[in-house]
């Protein structure tokens, strides 16, 4: 009897103390191999344990003259069980701030703590990984060169700026959206150049403002000298008939993955408002990505023979039996022309998407570079494969009435890495002249004849 409680106790204890006291250790890998921390450094940090799990992970900043670390992300771990926290792998993605944390700018170095629920983590309190940094808080050098920047509301505008060698990113932010600057076209290596669009939306007063980060973070912005002039945009009412919803509501649900309960306006509803963002927001994604260098010349071709059905962010009101069930801004122009009629690519480019898109139902989407894109929706037929090289004029589909349009048109969307902006302004030489061409080129050109 005394033999097999000594044999319970021996081996509860053992138990005990395998579970509550293992010896795994936790591990730690910093997935950014970060040498410079500033203002607004992302790492990415992975800590691993076997045995009772991840109690705690720290990052922590120990300045070179001072001892005293600085903690500058910490997540816990709190025990959920007996046999720890359960947590054998966390993926931490914190953005650290040296200036905030108080750290001064020279040598110093970068710890990454992580404890685990076993007995024996007090015995293991020194850092799982630790590396010299730099602190870093200056931010790259930034000066506008461009002046005078008038913008009219729902339109773009153009801006040349200068940068420090230690910048690695820039634009030019309005609102929300920072609309990236463009390397490589000036024979001074460290001029940037960006187009930039203020939306239909945008708040009176809002500031077009020149952002540039170096790797650590650290951002320089200075306002741009710019002018938004308001514009009233038009109102319309689109009276929505039985004959359109029954035709157009099911198959859009259905073409694009939405639920309908057979409620063709509430099937409406979710067309007008989900599908729209949806799209809008592939083709943010859609345009992240432009050639280098404008590759367009001149002014931009407007299908021929067609008359406008609606312009650049007209505020529609939907109304079904003669009651408004809904309000949308209208981000583009629709032509009508013949039915079926050629559609001509608009100005040189590539082409970066030929497929149904959401509510432009066939659409093609052509790159110009320097961030400018073109999008022709509604297609009956596309004439067009993603990678192709397209010239001035080069027939890319034909008009139709695909995606929700309710008769045969050309829906005509300019727009700057995803924004839309009034395509008026893309056919009017004078403008792009003015606004563009003019701005690019007050500057010597890279690999100009000399
Ligand atoms: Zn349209």
């Amino acid at each position: 009897m005394r033999r097999l409680l000594a044999i319970i106790l021996l081996f509860g204890g053992a138990a005990l103390l395998l579970t509550r006291a293992e010896p795994l250790a936790p591990t730690v890998v910093l997935e950014t191999p970060v040498d410079v921390v500033g203002r607004a450094t992302a790492l990415v940090v992975v800590a691993r344990d076997r045995g009772t799990g991840l109690a705690h992970v720290e990052v922590r900043l120990v300045s070179g003259t001072e001892g005293a670390p600085a903690v500058v992300a910490r997540e816990d771990f709190p025990r959920r069980s007996w046999l720890g926290s359960g947590v054998h792998e966390v993926r931490l993605t914190p953005t650290v701030d040296a200036a905030a944390a108080h750290l001064v700018e020279g040598p110093a170095r970068l710890e990454i703590v992580a404890t685990d629920h076993s007995w024996l983590a007090a015995l293991r309190r020194a850092p799982r990984l630790s590396r010299p940094v730099t602190i870093d808080l200056t931010p790259p050098t930034l000066e506008v060169l461009s002046q005078q920047h008038v913008v009219r509301l729902g339109g773009a505008e153009c801006a040349v700026y200068r940068v420090g060698a230690d910048a690695v990113t820039s634009g030019i932010t309005v609102g929300e959206t920072t609309f990236p600057g463009v390397a490589g076209l000036f024979a001074d290596g460290a001029l940037r150049a960006a187009l930039f669009a203020v939306p239909p939306g945008t708040p009176a007063g809002t500031a077009a403002i020149a952002v540039a980060a170096d790797q650590a973070g650290n951002r320089r912005t200075v306002w741009l000298d710019a002018v938004v002039h308001p514009r009233r945009f038009a109102e319309k009412s689109l009276e929505l008939s039985d004959d359109f919803l029954s035709r157009k509501v099911p198959e859009l649900l259905q073409a694009n993955g939405l639920a309908g309960d057979g409620d063709l306006v509430a099937g409406y509803l979710r067309v007008n408002r989900e599908l729209r963002v949806a799209t809008e927001k592939r083709l943010r994604d859609l345009c992240r990505d432009s050639a280098p260098e404008p590759l367009w010349e001149g002014a931009f071709l407007r299908q021929p023979g067609s008359e406008p059905l609606s312009g650049f962010a007209d505020h529609r009101t939907y109304l079904y039996r003669g009651q408004p069930i809904d309000h949308q801004t209208h981000l583009g122009f629709d032509l009508a022309s013949l039915r079926g009629s050629p559609v001509p690519a608009g100005n040189n480019g590539r082409v970066v998407f030929a497929a149904p898109l959401g509510i432009y139902g066939n659409t093609v989407v052509l790159d110009h570079g320097f961030g400018l894109f073109s999008l022709y929706g509604h297609l009956s037929e596309i004439a067009a494969t993603v990678g192709a090289t397209v010239k001035r004029g080069d027939i890319i589909g034909k008009t139709g009435d695909t995606g929700l349009a309710a008769g045969d048109h050309l829906h005509f969307s300019i727009m700057i890495h995803g924004v839309h902006v009034d395509p008026v302004e893309w056919w009017d030489a004078h403008w792009i002249h003015d606004h563009v061409e003019s701005r690019l080129a007050a500057f010597p050109r890279a690999g100009a004849a000399h």
